[in-house]
């Protein structure tokens, strides 16, 4: 496979004719042979987005038609889940079924969701009074809204269709244009966006796709031409982005990592708490944003959870990524897979205890693979308690009473998410309130209603995104104020 940029409408060659090799986790062989933007491809690209933004139909068309638009795009993405879902399997690793039921489907919704969004969009207005040269007036403030303009979007590579479509569906629904950066680990469904715009109906220039290196990202977001920035990715590379962004004061969104933890209370349902927990952890290998690294358990009931969350641990299918009864597949790199594999021994050699994993599993001959891997009676120094991991290794603590819960649960630098498991509705609240996180689920795990706030607090990011919060990160809001004299 050999894949171009796309630009104005059309796949082309990188300017300086530079491809990398896009590895297959499960096979450890080179899927794609993939364009590397240069600094040239990315003035070209900017270039389009920005045409398209001042002159083109784009912004100009009506919100009904934009949202035809994407409503189009998101039956091409239905209309081809299993084949998008199978090159996302092979590009990322994750389990097909999951690609195809859960992260296709989910880029179909987010795009369906701002084409609705946008259409019943209602604008702030707001009645006041003022004296002005000894008049007595009435005003009438209205919000206008104005898209931003040109948009950079920049996405990981855990789940790339879902994080495209996620940044893509309110930056276009609301009239930007917009230069796509995937991650070069896995950029292959992300460039087949390209030709699913063209056939809905997408103006050129709309929609731009730059894959390319760390480079490529970094040529795009200090770009003058780019107005602003939505950022999907880890913490150093968002300190980065933001302070290359701030030579132009351009506006940005950062949803980062996290480390986030479960709280299993001694009053909740234990079996499908250990269930819950296993998934937040184990899904995607643990490549997830939102995965819940960290098992804060009720010293009362450890003993009782621990062999219920193994029992689930035993029930993961380990396997090819292309077989629809796989659960788990490969980590995205052999660099990754090291880098996983470093904060358990490290965790094991101060002293922490292995529960299960911590290692490839024999079975497999080829591929990335690393264990679901448990480690018990970690201090809550360790690395693996405070860092990102990123990968499917959760930690265990315990803890005395719901004020040492919490307290453990606030530790570190991170606040994407927490879950909490218990029947007690007041602890479930009075928790929530606690704990230094943008998102709180009680007794289950990332489940989504598009419409509500997605982001982190603390260093797992800047803003929120979902319904409104994109639409207003995605828009320039202006005051015009109407007034009028009450008598004649
Ligand atoms: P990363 O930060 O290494 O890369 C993300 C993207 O940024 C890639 O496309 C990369 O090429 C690009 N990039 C690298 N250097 C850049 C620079 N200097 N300027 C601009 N762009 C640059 O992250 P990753 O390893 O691809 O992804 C894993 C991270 O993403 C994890 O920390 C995970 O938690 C996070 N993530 C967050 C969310 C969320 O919504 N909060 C969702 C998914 C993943």
């Amino acid at each position: 496979m050999h894949t171009n940029l796309f630009i104005a409408g059309r796949y082309c060659e990188p300017a300086r004719g530079d491809y990398f090799a896009d590895i297959e986790p499960a096979t450890e062989v080179e899927l794609a042979s993939v364009a590397n933007s240069s600094e040239e491809d990315i003035d070209r690209a900017v270039a389009a987005a920005r045409k398209a933004a001042d002159e083109g139909p784009w912004p100009r068309m009506s919100a009904a038609d934009r949202a035809r638009v994407l409503n189009r795009m998101a039956d091409a993405l239905e209309r081809r889940a299993r084949e998008l879902g199978t090159l996302e399997a092979r590009d990322v690793g994750k389990p097909v079924s999951e690609c195809v039921n859960h992260d296709i489907a989910r880029a179909a919704r987010n795009l369906r969701f701002f084409a609705s969004a946008i259409e019943t969009w209602t604008q702030e207005a707001c009645a006041s009074e003022a004296k002005f040269l000894g008049k007595d007036l009435k005003l009438v403030n209205l919000t206008a809204r104005a898209p931003l303009g040109v948009g950079a979007i920049i996405i990981p590579w855990n789940s790339p269709l879902m994080l495209a479509t996620w940044n893509l569906g309110p930056c276009l629904a609301a009239g930007n244009t917009c230069v796509l950066k995937p991650s070069e680990l896995a950029p292959l469904s992300c460039i087949a966006l390209g030709e699913i715009a063209t056939e809905a109906g997408l103006p050129e220039g709309a929609l731009n796709i730059v894959p390319g290196l760390a480079q490529t990202g970094a040529a795009l977001v200090a770009h003058p031409g780019v107005d602003g920035i939505a950022f999907t990715g880890g913490v150093a590379t968002g300190r980065k982005v933001i302070a290359a962004a701030s030579a132009t004061l351009k506006r940005v969104s950062l949803e980062l990592g996290g480390k986030s933890p479960n709280l299993v209370f001694a009053d909740a349902d234990l079996k499908s708490a250990a269930a819950g927990v296993a998934r937040s952890i184990f899904r995607s290998q643990g490549q997830s944003c939102v995965a819940g690294s960290r098992l804060l358990i009720d010293r009362r009931v450890a003993d009782d959870f621990l062999p219920l969350l193994l029992n689930e641990v035993q029930k993961l299918r380990i396997g090819d990524p292309l077989d629809p009864k796989t659960d788990f597949g490969p980590l995205i790199s052999a660099a990754h897979r090291e880098r996983v594999d470093s904060f358990v021994k490290q965790a094991l050699a101060a002293g922490a205890e292995l529960l299960t994993g911590g290692a490839p599993p024999e079975t497999m001959r080829h591929g990335f693979y690393y264990l679901p891997t448990i480690l018990d009676r970690v201090s809550d120094n360790d690395p693996a308690v405070r860092e990102e991991i990123f990968g499917p290794v959760l930690t265990v603590e315990r803890f005395e009473d719901e004020a040492h819960a919490i307290q453990l649960a606030n530790i570190g630098r991170y606040g994407l998410a927490a879950y909490l498991w218990t029947r007690d509705l007041g602890r479930a609240l009075r928790v929530a309130a606690k704990l230094k996180t943008g998102m709180v689920w009680v007794n289950s795990f990332f489940l989504r209603d598009l419409r509500t706030p997605f982001g982190g607090a603390r260093e797992s990011g800047l803003g929120r995104q979902g319904g409104r919060y994109s639409l207003e990160f995605w828009t320039e809001p202006k005051l015009v104020c109407l007034t009028y004299e009450e008598q004649q």
